[in-house]
């Protein structure tokens, strides 16, 4: 417990350090928790510490913490992060507040006819291969501008901006490349839609790189929960 709350401390100090050192606007740069392969109750120990967004790869995995922790956190905001199967939109529609990881029109339209009408808009994030790898989810960066009109233009969706997991590699200049790629894309969408706002890059080893390349939100595990197992 102690080691989660210093880690999120830590995090929350580099964070601080980063947006400092690249003259990024405060609190322009907001965490998001990735709790996968972790217990409900190291959410709950970072959510009693005030952090509130909650970042998951696994559906079935995911609702089950999201229905143990309902009353203890009611104030949490789930981001499903990793890939996404038609036949199970309905739940993430009906649990989830954002969806993270959206690469195709038809889950797009799947979540935005399973919204329930008494919930928000989902918000959602398309996700770009940016590093072109044959076999990783997310539209090719040629492609973004495409989907995103379609996407707009659902009534139970809001468009909120671009996720990527760029290349794992040790080549900072090649890294960078990418990361100020997906940043003139997000560019162009801001300038075109108002509601979007969210630049979701960064993670525990990258986050300083990250967020001098204009991530507004850092997915950040490892670093936080220690490493996983599973
Ligand atoms: C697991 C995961 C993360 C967190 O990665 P860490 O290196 O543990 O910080 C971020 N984004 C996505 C999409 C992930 O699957």
């Amino acid at each position: 417990m102690t080691t989660i709350l210093q880690q999120l401390y830590q995090v929350q100090t580099r964070i601080a350090a980063a947006i400092t050192a690249h003259q990024r606007t405060p609190d322009s740069v907001q965490l998001l928790a990735v709790s996968k392969t972790k217990a409900a109750s190291s959410i709950l120990t970072a959510y009693q510490a005030g952090q509130r967004q909650f970042g998951e790869n696994y559906v079935q995995e995911a609702l089950d913490k999201i229905i143990a922790l309902r009353d203890d956190c009611p104030e949490i905001s789930w981001h499903l992060i990793g890939p996404l199967q038609s036949n199970k939109t309905r739940a993430v529609a009906e649990h989830f507040d954002w969806v993270q990881s959206v690469d195709r029109l038809k889950i797009a339209q799947r979540l935005n006819e399973q919204r329930p009408a008494d919930l928000a808009p989902l918000n959602i994030c398309i996700q770009v291969n940016i590093s072109q790898e044959a076999n990783k989810s997310g539209v090719l960066p040629e492609q973004v501008a495409e989907l995103a009109e379609q996407v707009s233009q659902l009534p139970n969706i809001c468009l909120r901006g671009l996720m990527a997991i760029p290349e794992a590699t040790d080549k900072v200049a090649q890294l960078t490349a990418q990361l100020v790629e997906l940043k003139q894309l997000f560019d162009r969408m801001t300038e075109k839609y108002s509601t979007v706002d969210t630049l979701s890059m960064g993670m525990s080893n990258d986050l300083e790189l990250a967020i001098e390349c204009g991530s507004t939100l850092v997915r950040v595990g490892t670093a936080i929960f220690g490493t996983r197992h599973a």
